[in-house]
């Protein structure tokens, strides 16, 4: 029923299952992965686009405008924001609907907020799966929100296949996470809030990290990470973003990278699993907590090698060197 109800593009039954999907309970864990199982073979067909910035840079705002643009263009737009903050309430709320009045009442976007639950890495997964389900509902473009602080912009570049980061004029590079990579990982920069009386710092900002990039970039073949100027208050520069995207899409589709880069996603993403896996077997064991905790002393104390510590630690699930 929910297979059916995700795949008819019903928003109440996606939102159930998406909440599924969410949810910690054993019993919810298996029917969620019968449930994704089943729409798997009709996902994959949207646009991903991670939108990362800090908070103020006017992410809902741009969201909300952007989000209509496509909407009146004929598209279904799905909103997810992965915000591993959120539940320890830093004020602003991603993927609030209340800021994002146009699109949440419009009925070509769904609009999910982040979930709450646990950690970076749980929130990662859950959203990987939500956006599948998205998919399987007829979404065709997905977009990613996220906060600009800690490591969330990692998790949310290794889902999507576009990553748009959005900046403001003159708010300094440290402040804006520049010094940890996110230039490494933009394939667009957008200066927002180009309006106003902010115009002519916006097209000087524009100018610096164009410069910013050749130099970091340069070298590299493929795409070049395009910057622009944009108001999500006024929609100006939008459209240009839009067919940025396309763009993106057309040229790595046509030199194989375009699904290259999921298919290494979901490698990648395997082995995270497998990871986090074999941690979660390790702390799941009471009665090798006992075992573990001696290990770690006679590590500590020098009195066994890490390398010989860690074979046995293997060995207790089992994993023989
Ligand atoms: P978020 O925290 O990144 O989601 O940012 P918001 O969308 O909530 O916007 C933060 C503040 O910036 C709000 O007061 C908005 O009214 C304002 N703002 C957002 N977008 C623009 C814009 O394009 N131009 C101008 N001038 N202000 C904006």
């Amino acid at each position: 029923e929910l297979v059916a109800g995700v795949r008819a593009g019903h928003r109440a039954v996606l939102a159930r299952a998406i909440t599924l999907v969410e949810s910690v309970l054993p019993a919810h864990g298996r029917l969620a992965q019968e449930v994704l199982s089943a729409v798997l073979p009709y996902a994959g067909g949207s646009l991903r686009v991670g939108i990362s910035g800090v908070p103020g840079v006017g992410k809902s705002t741009f969201i909300d405008a952007f989000g209509t643009l496509l909407t009146e263009q004929g598209h279904r737009v799905a909103v997810l924001a992965v915000d591993p903050t959120s539940s320890v309430s830093r004020g602003s709320i991603l993927g609030d609907k209340t800021r994002m009045q146009r699109l949440a009442r419009d009925p070509r976007a769904f609009i999910r907020p982040s979930p709450t639950a646990g950690s970076l890495g749980g929130v990662g997964r859950k959203s990987r799966e939500t956006l599948l389900l998205c998919e399987a509902a007829g979404y065709d473009v997905v977009l990613v929100a996220t906060v600009g602080v800690g490591q969330s912009e990692t998790v949310v570049s290794e889902m999507v296949d576009f990553y748009l980061v959005l900046m403001l004029a003159g708010a300094g590079d440290e402040l804006q996470g520049i010094k940890r990579g996110i230039l490494e990982v933009a394939d667009m920069l957008a200066i927002n809030k180009a309006d106003g009386d902010n115009v002519l710092a916006a097209q000087r900002a524009k100018r610096d990290y164009a410069a910013a990039l050749r130099l970091m970039r340069g070298a590299r073949g493929g795409w070049q990470p395009p910057v622009h100027t944009c108001s999500g208050r006024t929609g100006e520069g939008l459209p240009e973003l839009w067919a940025e995207m396309l763009r993106f899409r057309e040229e790595e589709s046509g030199a194989g990278r375009f699904f290259a880069r999921r298919e290494a996603q979901q490698v990648r993403w395997l082995w995270a699993l497998v990871d986090e896996g074999v941690m979660a077997r390790l702390r799941g064991r009471p009665e090798q907590r006992a075992r573990l905790a001696a290990l770690e002393a006679a590590v500590r104390s020098g009195e066994t090698t890490a390398v010989a510590a860690a074979a046995e630690v293997l060995a207790t699930l089992g994993l023989e060197a």
